[in-house]
């Protein structure tokens, strides 16, 4: 990508509209602040949301290369393991079933992995590339955001991995995930977990630090509190166990792995928080 001159942008806490804050996190130019009201972690400053917007349209945006391991592609068999347990989870607590929504459902693992418990299968992604990918295996998907659903399309399940970190005003976002939910619909929302173990431990080094990307930093209680705000009711904290290429986790502690035990794959609890909860009656 060309380096171009950026437009960066401060904020006010995208939580509780605060401008009182600390610098968590440096990272030139941008930097991870923390409320000083509510607690809640964000990018400030962060690149204008316009400028985001054109990286995420550019064909390349899923092959970054920020080292040999983290191609989209590379990572499929633990991604599908992952949706998997995931689906696994949902239909344990009676949250499969009916129609499936994925917003960012980036090249289709999950909706194709979901075939046994959701019909239809529908997803959306502003990556080109990705939709092209997604469409050979889900029953529609939309190119772009929510905005792009027809205003009346509901579904009984709606699920955002991975999305709501990129989201710059998360509220109007999550109600609008709630507009689109059929009566008894539920919504899960999974997110790099800032509470974890893994934050702590590795600091700014952590690996869901990526920017300019990353705009919001949840924990348990932040996530529970957005999607409570944004009318979902009988919030709960649901397992994310999350599979990665071993080959990956070697590299990040400097190993190197090669051949069939480098593509194993290993789990690793508490790098996501997920939360489900259901539209509310009448
Ligand atoms: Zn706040």
């Amino acid at each position: 990508m060309v380096r171009q001159a950026l437009a960066l942008e401060e904020t006010v806490c995208p939580l509780c509209r605060s401008a009182d804050y600390r610098v968590a996190y440096r990272f030139d130019p941008y930097a991870v602040a923390r409320c000083g009201v509510c607690g809640f972690y964000y990018l400030s400053p962060r690149l204008a949301e316009a400028a985001m917007l054109d990286i995420y349209r550019e064909d390349d945006y899923f092959e970054g290369t920020e080292n040999g391991y983290t191609s989209y592609v590379e990572q499929e068999k633990a991604l599908r393991a992952t949706f998997r347990r995931f689906l696994d989870n949902l239909r344990r607590r009676g949250l499969s079933g009916g129609s499936l929504l994925e917003v960012g459902c980036g090249y289709g693992y999950l909706l194709d992995e979901a075939r046994r418990d959701f019909s239809p299968r529908v997803g959306t992604d502003f990556s080109a590339q990705a939709v092209a990918e997604a469409r050979r295996v889900a029953d529609r998907v939309y190119q772009g955001g929510l905005e792009q659903l027809p205003p009346d399309e509901t579904y009984d399940c709606i699920v955002a991995i991975n999305v709501i970190e990129h989201i710059y005003d998360p509220l109007p976002f999550v109600e609008s995930l709630v507009a689109h939910l059929a009566p008894g619909g539920r919504v899960v929302i999974a997110t790099p977990h800032m509470g974890s173990f893994w934050r702590r431990l590795m600091g700014r080094r952590w690996a869901s630090f990526k920017l300019p990307e990353h705009v919001l930093y949840f924990d348990s209680p932040a996530l529970a509190r957005l999607m409570q705000a944004a009318g979902l009711a009988r919030v709960q904290p649901l397992p994310y166990p999350h599979a990665f290429p071993l080959a990956l986790v070697a590299a990040k502690l400097n190993l190197t792995l090669m051949g069939p035990f480098g593509r194993a794959n290993c789990w690793l609890p508490q790098t996501m928080v997920a939360m489900y909860g259901f539209k509310r009656d009448g």
